[in-house]
């Protein structure tokens, strides 16, 4: 059975506590659905403990910040921090039990960056790890690692992690590079990925847009059905932060009716 995920973010108890609370209810209520949780480290444990009171009896997924918090395996000046942004992260994977940490593959193009991701992937020593494909650039223009299926190959067997496939990332770097989409997405796949990311986009466009399902062109019904094993664990990144989840609750429907 497919599974399909709500994001959270630990500080939406803070932000947004209604949309929380609306998002654990409804995911109680199915038998497909889980949580992700996006993990600021920043933020106090007392509210891990509290979100775990509240998401009681939900399926949690963790993910690790990025680079837009800093965290990026790839560059090692990073490395102390990046450590203790996984640390607390490990922390939040332990209280959830989630059976997988998503890691971004780290910034930067070339061998030097992939080793350096390789090399902070095996001192963070976490099986539990799946590393997320990127963009060739992302929104900024800055260079990525982990955009083609050889270079998250290449992660999972110097490191056994798992992976991570993020439609939207694989569309970009299609679209950045010049690559034939369902090309760039077969041979991702082809990697057997666990946990997904899907949003809507614009299939023209290389910016990644975490639209809502239905209010861009990608072609969904043949992403779902072609490119996503029978029990992946598939996240909803759609939408800006919200604070009710009913425009959520839309897309989980808009999936559940391709
Ligand atoms: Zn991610």
């Amino acid at each position: 059975m497919r599974k399909f995920g709500f994001k959270l973010f630990n500080s939406n108890l803070q932000n947004a506590p209604e949309f929380v609370k609306e998002c654990a209810d409804f995911a109680k209520q199915q038998e497909d659905m889980f949580i992700e949780l996006m993990v600021l480290t920043d933020r106090p444990q007392a509210e891990l403990y509290e979100l775990k009171k509240i998401l009681k009896d939900v399926e949690v997924r963790i993910h690790c910040v990025h680079s837009s918090y800093v965290f990026d395996a790839g560059n090692k000046s990073l490395e102390k921090v990046n450590r203790e942004m996984f640390e607390y992260t490990r922390f939040a994977a332990d209280l959830f039990n989630s059976k997988s940490i998503v890691v971004h593959a780290g910034n930067g193009h070339g061998k030097e960056y992939l080793d350096e991701t390789v090399r902070q992937f095996k001192l963070f020593n976490d099986k539990r790890i799946v590393v997320e494909n990127l963009p060739y650039y992302d929104n900024n223009g800055d260079d990525l690692s982990g955009s083609s299926a050889d270079e998250i190959k290449y992660i999972m067997d110097k490191t056994g992690c798992g992976f991570c496939f993020d439609f939207s990332h694989a569309v970009c770097t299609a679209t950045q590079l010049n690559i034939d989409i369902d090309t760039q997405l077969k041979s991702l796949f082809d990697l057997k990925p666990t946990v997904y990311h899907m949003c809507d986009g614009d299939l023209n466009q290389s910016q990644d847009l975490h639209l809502h399902y239905g209010a861009g062109n990608y072609p969904l019904k043949h992403f779902l059905n072609d490119y996503t094993a029978k029990d992946a664990y598939i996240t909803m990144e759609t939408g800006e932060f919200a604070l009710h989840n009913d425009l959520s609750i839309k897309d989980y429907e808009y999936l559940k009716s391709l």
